[in-house]
């Protein structure tokens, strides 16, 4: 039976391979180096997915990968009725805050908010009872209030330094963010078994990092 799993390059990686390796899952090779996109495992029938981040929950919704690692700020943005969230793998944690320029206050009324986080800015505004207008960006989006594009921004922030070197405030916390296994419904259903032993397995190794 063959179970597939997507991943996306960069820290999600660097944190979820040691957790797959205590679970007894290893690449054949090294990933990181390579410019593959499918990666046999140690595990016959197995096989790991490099994507873009925001395309891991997209592949398991529709059942072309059985499961997969993405940050809770990916999901919030798409909610897929075909996934299930088993397990909080607890890693590459940040925040998703609102930020603006340092003491600026905002101005009264209509604001607009540069973002790549639509859906959950969108919520955010909507449940404080502000009018917002929301600007799609696809990065650098600390640049937009300086060059008032923007009266403030939602972004994910970690340590806040880069922030603060651009002269903004973090203001406030919109969702604490980890990254989650997600798995695809019929596979859950289908390939319960090594699914459901893989789940557990991953369990204890966060329940042990
Ligand atoms: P920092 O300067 O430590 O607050 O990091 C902020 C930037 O790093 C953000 O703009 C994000 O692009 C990126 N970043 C930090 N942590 C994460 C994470 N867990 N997931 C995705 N991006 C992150």
């Amino acid at each position: 039976m063959q179970i597939t799993i997507a991943l996306t390059k960069g820290r999600i990686l660097q944190e979820t391979l040691p957790l797959l390796a205590a679970a007894g899952l290893e690449p054949l090779e090294n990933i990181s180096k390579s410019r593959k996109l499918i990666f046999p495992t140690n595990r016959q029938g197995v096989r790991l997915l490099i994507l873009r981040g925001v395309d891991v929950p997209t592949y398991v919704q529709h059942g072309a990968a059985d499961m997969g690692v993405a940050g809770k700020d990916t999901l919030l943005e798409q909610p897929g009725d075909n996934v299930y969230e088993p397990l909080d793998l607890e890693i590459a944690r940040c925040r998703l805050m609102t930020a603006g320029i340092k003491g600026a206050e905002l101005p009264r009324g209509r604001i607009k908010v540069a973002t790549k986080f639509v859906q959950s800015a969108k919520r955010y505004y909507a449940a404080q009872g502000r009018q917002a207008d929301i600007i799609k960006l696809y990065g650098a989006m600390e640049l937009a209030p300086l060059m008032e594009l923007a009266d403030e921004i939602v972004d994910i922030v970690d340590t806040g330094n880069t922030l603060k070197a651009n002269g903004l405030e973090a203001r406030d916390t919109i969702a604490q963010i980890s990254s989650r296994l997600i798995v695809n419904k019929a596979s859950m259903k289908m390939k319960y078994q090594p699914i459901n032993a893989l789940i557990e397995k991953l369990s204890a190794a966060v329940n042990k990092q």
